[in-house]
């Protein structure tokens, strides 16, 4: 049976760079669609110009648009074992989607980490944040700063500020966190499969604490 982990929290919570670890040692892709939304901008699709004019003010893309963008991710060869989801789901509506779409794929929500750190933690963690162009690997100023400034540790490529990082929009993607995402925190917890991850500490003692999670989800 496949496994699906969907890794849940506020922005700047750390869930893509423990999600990019997660995947290496599960040997699972990672699903992130904030990356396959910006793909989709540099590529100038028509999916991305959509896509753009709400990422840019910090809003949430449509969830019919989005939840057709995941279907298809999840339908690849590579996605056959499963995956590491990454900002999907984020509303009540793609987490029901999510569950019908898994039960095609024999699989379902197998564990959540749900990476928590305070609100006031996150606008300077985003405000430091550096993406790497070709692959959109993640480095922080102060967490987690490249070798050499500028470039990425993995492909090379060169480092950027995302748009949507800028302080006025990062207020309001929490504000849409807390709104809309947060309510997927109980709907998980009462499921059985949301493990509470401590975040506020270094990148390396989460990633152990998500290791120890994976084993709270074999015992489920
Ligand atoms: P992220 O890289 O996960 O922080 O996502 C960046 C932006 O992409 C978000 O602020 C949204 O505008 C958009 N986005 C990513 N994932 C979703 C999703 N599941 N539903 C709606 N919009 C999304």
């Amino acid at each position: 049976m496949p496994i699906y982990i969907v890794i849940l929290g506020a922005p700047g919570a750390g869930k893509g760079t423990q999600a990019e670890i997660l995947s290496e040692n599960m040997n699972l892709p990672h699903v992130s669609s904030g990356d396959i939304f910006r793909e989709n901008i540099k590529n100038e699709t028509e999916l991305g110009k959509h896509a753009d004019s709400y990422m840019n003010r910090g809003e949430l893309v449509p969830d019919d648009v989005t939840i057709a963008l995941i279907r298809d991710r999840l339908s690849r060869p590579d996605c056959k074992n499963g995956a590491i989801l990454d900002g999907f789901p984020r509303t009540p509506g793609q987490a029901e989607a999510l569950d019908k779409m898994l039960a095609e794929f024999d699989g379902k929500v197998d564990l959540v980490p749900f990476i928590l750190v305070k609100d006031e933690y996150l606008i300077e963690r985003l405000s430091s944040r550096w993406t790497c162009k070709d692959q959109g690997h993640i480095f922080n100023d102060k967490f987690n700063p490249p070798k050499e400034e500028g470039i990425c540790d993995f492909d090379g490529s060169e480092l950027y500020q995302r748009d949507d990082d800028k302080p006025e929009t990062v207020k309001n993607r929490i504000a849409v966190y807390l709104e809309q995402t947060s309510p997927l925190i109980e709907h998980y917890r009462s499921t059985g499969v949301l493990k509470d991850i401590n975040g506020a500490r270094k990148i390396e003692n989460v990633a152990k604490e998500l290791v120890l999670a994976l084993q709270f989800m074999e015992e489920l």
